[in-house]
């Protein structure tokens, strides 16, 4: 099986040398955009570009606005400050994620409550968030939902949309609906994945994209905050834009904000990238098609596309029989150039997170063991 799949990848990749876990694609128009931005002068924040690339990812997604930030963590930092965390706060989010989900909350002052995945979408699951609900929360007379036994408030619960695959994020928003909770959305890896026809990251309150190098399509480090909320956007603007007010011959702010939009120049990027995102994605669901093809004829499950949904595909994940089998498997594909990857160690074994509250994490373990992610670029040429 070893030496199989790293036939088929190589076969995929047409590539002797090293084939990388995600690599950035970059064209004839990518250099063009890059080039007309840099004669223009209009490199840095909130220019044309900001605005027009703004346009394109909202209207994209179906959210009525977005505001490029730059890079994702930033967005989903000022995303749980305007959805009203403050320090001393619980969230609600999974284990099973990059750090910067995390890392957001910690900004906050609020601290993260791990709750479990499950092992089809890899993302939040609706059964153990209603567990934990139900049974150690309660929506007080002030709207909020309250952790009983810390006395500690949960303003905001996070689902991840992993490697691309959304998350039940229905059976999530009606969940938070009905416990007094604002949903906001991880959709950093999921630009391009839909949920019975609702873009990830526009089912909740806020969403978050990242533009990073890795992702399906980047604007070199970028990241934006989606929403339907009007009031929501224009304190994400405001916040996001160091809280200046723009006011006449005046120069002045009325908060402490943050400088955290997106450059001009990497605007341009993005919208020169976005032009060829259908192709990507057609690829990227070739590939997985293949791989898909590749692990029933080798006896194996790969994590795959839900019913009613359309994943992205960004990041391709075998299911290993057990923890051995997946690190011998990482260390001969690394030893052939075929540079696969395990799934993130989980939040709740870091030691700046371990302490934190967290349900039961079985599926969370399991996907920590068994998961090891594959070769996933647009190959060369397709
Ligand atoms: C990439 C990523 C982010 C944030 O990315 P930036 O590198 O800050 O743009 C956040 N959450 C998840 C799950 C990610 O994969």
């Amino acid at each position: 099986m070893f030496d199989s799949l790293v036939d088929f990848v190589r076969q995929q990749f047409d590539q002797s040398n090293s084939i990388g876990l995600h690599e950035p694609r970059f064209g004839e128009r990518d250099r063009q955009a890059l080039i007309e931005v840099i004669d223009s002068g209009m490199v840095s924040s909130v220019g044309q570009c900001v605005d027009e690339f703004e346009q394109l990812i909202a209207s994209y997604a179906g959210a009525a606005h977005g505001i490029a930030t730059v890079n994702g963590t930033s967005a989903l930092h000022v995303s749980l400050l305007v959805a009203g965390v403050i320090p001393g706060d619980l969230v609600l989010t999974q284990s099973l994620s990059f750090v910067a989900t995390c890392n957001a909350i910690s900004y906050c002052g609020a601290e993260p409550v791990f709750i479990d995945v499950d092992r089809q979408s890899l993302g939040l699951a609706p059964a153990a968030l209603q567990e934990f609900l139900e049974s150690q929360t309660e929506l007080r007379d002030d709207g909020c939902c309250w952790h009983i036994e810390t006395n500690r408030r949960i303003p905001v619960c996070m689902p991840m949309h992993t490697f691309g695959f959304p998350a039940s994020i229905h059976q999530i928003a009606q969940l938070c609906l009905a416990h007094g909770l604002q949903l906001v959305e991880d959709s950093a890896e999921a630009l391009g994945s839909w949920h019975t026809g609702v873009h990830c990251g526009v089912a909740g309150n806020l969403g978050v994209l990242s533009f990073n190098g890795n992702k399906i399509m980047t604007t070199g480090g970028g990241g934006m905050v989606l929403t339907n909320d009007a009031e929501l956007a224009k304190r994400v603007r405001h916040l996001t834009t160091t809280a200046r007010v723009t006011e006449p011959l005046k120069w002045l702010h009325d908060e402490v904000g943050f400088n955290y939009r997106l450059p001009n120049l990497n605007a341009a990027l993005g919208i020169a990238q976005f032009a060829s995102l259908e192709h990507a994605l057609m690829c990227k669901r070739k590939l997985a098609n293949n791989y898909l093809q590749w692990s029933h004829e080798n006896d194996r499950d790969m994590i795959a596309e839900q019913p009613g949904t359309q994943a992205n595909h960004w990041l391709n994940a075998l299911i290993c029989n057990s923890v051995e089998e997946r690190d011998q498997l990482l260390e001969y594909t690394c030893r052939q150039g075929v540079l696969s990857r395990p799934v993130w160690v989980p939040m709740h074994r870091l030691s700046m997170y371990e302490h934190c509250l967290h349900g039961t994490l079985e599926n969370t373990q399991w996907a920590a063991a068994h998961i090891l992610n594959l070769p996933s670029s647009v190959p060369h040429g397709w």
